[in-house]
């Protein structure tokens, strides 16, 4: 039985509604009170700021169980009215302050973004923005594939670096089981082939490995991807959200992942490729035991059985314009009230600027000592909400 995901999360108002004036806390709102150091933005632990994901929109066009099950997300659910959701200026002025404090990578997300009419748009604002450094940014989108094939090009023409693709598996009876919404896994695989030829790459895939699930998926999508360019992710199943019914036994942990994979496909760890990067990779051996750079890598993301926050740097953006820190971030801070109520670009940069550097939460390390099943008063928010 799965639990309402209709929750009111907990907002921190950055606005005094009473009085229409900025109510961030003492100091940060006045001009150079906290002076930005462009590219500086460093929080409490340390961590710097540099990726900030986007979600574009509450809805999807699948209805994968561990995410957005059809039992909740049905035909009367109330999803975001359009009104809610901050514009394409709106997400580009919000981005272009993040950039200027030290973003140098923005992923679109949500729900699934390529169902947000003219996307395209937003893409090109986004893709003239410039890193402190004045490079561009690197910016990508991850996406569900199923609108991929007929998008890849307009995306590629508006400015989209690449994309990572969800794909949980190959055969196509698991496929359509695991999306509930019988899309077959060939236009998946169409739109791969699509964003390659568009040129959209590197190409990442990620695979949500569900135990008894589509655990018996795993050597034949390793096997797919080998050799092709394209870099396979197995993720943990998350006990993100209240919807999902998550169990540990459910979990399959990386580990036996990269076992299971060792036994027909030899692996050699491989060094993070840029800090703060969520996956462990690892590279297929050839004969020697070195790593086969043709033959690609695999990487694995273990957000369950080894959560690190130590060198997070990401910032989410949700749909309706709240900052959350985490994707198990139990507040966010209500951005979309300051843009529309009138806050300068140095008010807005303020505001995130104390956001972060306020930062000392290490969420995904502690939750692990919040019983899954605690109910009232532990607020999970589904990925589709705070964007995946
Ligand atoms: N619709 C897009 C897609 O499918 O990629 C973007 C949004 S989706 C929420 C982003 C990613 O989150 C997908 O790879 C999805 O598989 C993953 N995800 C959602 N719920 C998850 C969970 N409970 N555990 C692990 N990954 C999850």
């Amino acid at each position: 039985m799965f639990m309402s995901e209709r929750f009111s999360p907990k907002i921190v108002p950055l606005v005094d509604l009473r009085t229409g004036s900025l109510a961030v806390p003492a100091g940060a709102m006045s001009p150079g009170a906290k002076a930005v150091q462009p590219g500086q933005l460093t929080d409490r632990l340390g961590r710097q700021l540099r990726d900030l994901r986007i979600s574009v929109t509450d809805r999807c066009n699948f209805r994968c169980g561990y995410c957005m099950p059809k039992e909740i997300f049905d035909k009367d659910y109330a999803y975001l009215p359009h009104s809610s959701l901050l514009s394409f200026e709106e997400i580009e002025r919000v981005a272009r302050q993040f950039v200027q404090q030290g973003v140098q990578k923005i992923r679109l997300t949500g729900g699934e973004p390529l169902l947000r009419r003219n996307i395209e748009i937003l893409i090109e604002k986004l893709a003239k923005l410039r890193t402190v450094e004045g490079q561009p940014l690197d910016l990508t989108l991850t996406t569900n594939g199923a609108l991929l094939e007929r998008k890849a090009r307009s995306l590629k023409a508006a400015g989209l670096q690449r994309v990572t693709v969800s794909l949980d598996a190959l055969d196509d009876a698991v496929f359509r089981r695991m999306n509930d919404v019988d899309f077959p896994v060939a236009d998946v695989l169409a739109g791969i082939e699509a964003a390659q030829q568009a040129g959209l790459g590197p190409i990442k895939v990620n695979m949500v490995v569900k135990r008894g699930t589509n655990d018996q998926e795993i050597l034949p999508m390793a096997r797919h991807f080998k050799g092709t360019g394209i870099v396979l992710r197995f993720i943990e199943y998350m006990d993100v959200g209240a919807t999902n019914g998550w169990r540990m036994d459910d979990v399959l942990p990386s580990r036996e992942v990269i076992a299971r994979l060792q036994r027909e496909l030899p692996l050699v760890p491989l060094e993070p490729s840029s800090p703060g990067e969520t996956a462990q990779r690892w590279g297929y051996a050839d004969a020697t035991g070195a790593h086969d750079a043709a033959a690609g890598e695999v990487g694995v993301i273990s957000s369950v059985t080894q959560a690190f926050c130590g060198d997070c740097n990401r910032a989410r953006l949700t749909t309706e314009g709240q900052l959350y820190l985490c994707l198990f971030a139990s507040q966010g801070y209500d951005l979309r009230a300051l843009v529309r109520g009138g806050a300068t670009d140095l008010e807005l940069a303020s505001a995130i600027s104390h956001i972060w550097s306020d930062r000392t939460d290490r969420y995904s390390e502690l939750r692990g000592a919040i019983p899954a099943d605690a109910g009232a008063g532990v607020r999970r928010f589904g990925m589709r909400y705070t964007g995946g």
